[in-house]
């Protein structure tokens, strides 16, 4: 016959002891517990603290009674557990005493206007912020309401987004926007604007809208020192972020993201073929008109098109293209990639001067002449990149993961939500903070 095994001289035996140790909080005692049908448990607690002194005065105070509050805390066993707290209402024994009476806090079990636990309140942070959990899911574990959640997870995390640590110096700062949420029947587009350390992939910090105004104050709130220390500026071809560096950061070498800059040519090569779709056939692109038939190849990187490929797109263009407008946008936008393709700035510069020049003749048709504006206004900031060689390719990718987290997120109404839950994901907050913070309420 198999025997039970020894139990060891250190294991808790004492039923009681054997209580607090599966509840495992700080200094209380466990009064007592009852699973509901449903499962959940209800635990009932009180603290060891029996005494306790007037704040003001310093007097022994009197117990003047007991007043219960219910917390979410941590699933224990795989059940929701609410944990009824019995906090000692207490008075200061001096008549002439301004305190009067007060409730017991213990800010290890849970602070005074949360509604989760201490410990609650943290797990939920870490589930939602780092391993990017929706709120509602947290929530059915717990047993409990969005809002509960939501409210812990915002106190939790903005104490660890605003932590002064979470970046220091920057040397390369990149903005970018992107669509934050569309509101209303007419589904009017809210943008947030990113603003990004490029050299090492960090979000900083999202600020609302796409103007000039929030980028700039962020800036300025950072202090002379950290400007200082910004040498290269990110941004796609947007005047407003261009204003946003000429006031806030004037000293700073701009770089137009070669990314953005790529895509407007193509952007511009796109519009001048619908123009000579519609001038040629008189509606839009069909199924079986030429130059619906090569609009994906246009848009290719020319050397991703074997010779095939490419007698084919130019026999298409011949039929559809009577002016040759279309193939004189493609070859400027060929042109602007092979820019990038030069080693050192100063034979960009030659580069683009020509581009810039030659795009300006009146021969060529709008969208040639308005990609060569784009060059000469983007001049410097296009040749920076020949020495710099940084892009808002992290920009970019925050941007994605900011757009997983939305759709995670089911859309968010608010900037405040919108920003903590990004930025707990994306902002790489420091995670062995999370125990030690100490949040308001
Ligand atoms: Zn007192």
């Amino acid at each position: 016959m198999p025997q039970p095994r020894k139990i060891p001289s250190s294991l808790k035996t004492d039923p009681v002891k054997v209580n607090e140790l599966l509840v495992g909080l700080p200094d209380i005692t466990v009064l007592g517990g009852i699973r509901h049908p449903d499962d959940a448990v209800e635990l009932h607690i009180q603290t060891n603290a029996a005494v306790d002194g007037c704040i003001s005065c310093g007097s022994v105070a009197t117990l003047k009674g007991w007043r219960v509050v219910a917390l979410v805390d941590l699933p224990t066993f795989g059940s929701p557990v609410s944990l009824h707290w019995h906090k000692r209402r207490w008075r200061c024994p001096e008549a002439t005493c301004p305190v009067g009476s007060w409730t017991e806090v213990d800010e290890r079990i849970a602070g005074s206007r949360l509604k989760l636990t201490d410990r609650a309140g943290r797990w939920a942070t870490f589930e939602v912020g780092k391993n990017g959990r929706t709120v509602n899911e947290v929530a059915a574990v717990l047993g409990c309401d969005w809002h509960t959640v939501n409210d812990t997870v915002l106190a939790f995390g903005e104490a660890l987004i605003d932590h002064p640590d979470r970046f220091g110096a920057v040397s390369a700062l990149g903005l970018d926007e992107h669509l934050f949420v569309k509101t209303g029947q007419r589904r009017i587009q809210h943008f947030v604007t990113a603003l990004v350390d490029v050299k090492r992939g960090q979000l900083l910090d999202l600020v609302p809208d796409r103007k000039s105004e929030e980028p700039k104050r962020w800036i300025k709130q950072r202090g002379e020192e950290w400007c200082a220390g910004v040498h290269s500026g990110t941004l796609d071809l947007s005047a407003t972020y261009r204003s946003v560096f000429d006031e806030a950061l004037p000293h700073v070498r701009l770089v137009a993201d070669k990314f953005h800059v790529v895509r407007h040519m193509t952007t511009k090569l796109d519009e001048c073929r619908r123009r000579v779709q519609n001038e040629t056939l008189g509606h839009r692109g069909r199924k079986n008109d030429p130059l619906f038939r090569v609009r994906r190849r246009l848009s290719m990187a020319a050397e991703r098109l074997d010779n095939e490929g490419r007698d084919k797109m130019l026999g298409i263009l011949r039929a559809g293209d009577p002016q040759g407008d279309v193939q004189a946008a493609w070859w400027a936008k060929e042109a602007v990639r092979e820019l990038y393709e030069v080693d050192d700035s100063s034979l960009a510069g030659r580069f683009i001067d020509e581009l810039i020049t030659d795009m300006a003749d009146r021969d060529w048709p709008v969208e040639v002449r308005s990609m060569g504006r784009t060059l000469a206004r983007w001049r410097e900031p296009i040749i920076a990149w020949h020495d710099l060689r940084i892009s808002n390719g992290p920009t970019e990718s925050m941007n994605n993961l900011a757009k997983r987290i939305k759709r995670v997120g089911f859309g968010f109404r608010s900037f405040r939500n919108y920003r903590i839950r990004t930025l707990l994901y994306a902002g790489k907050p420091d995670w062995s903070l999370l125990p030690t913070l100490r949040v308001a309420g």
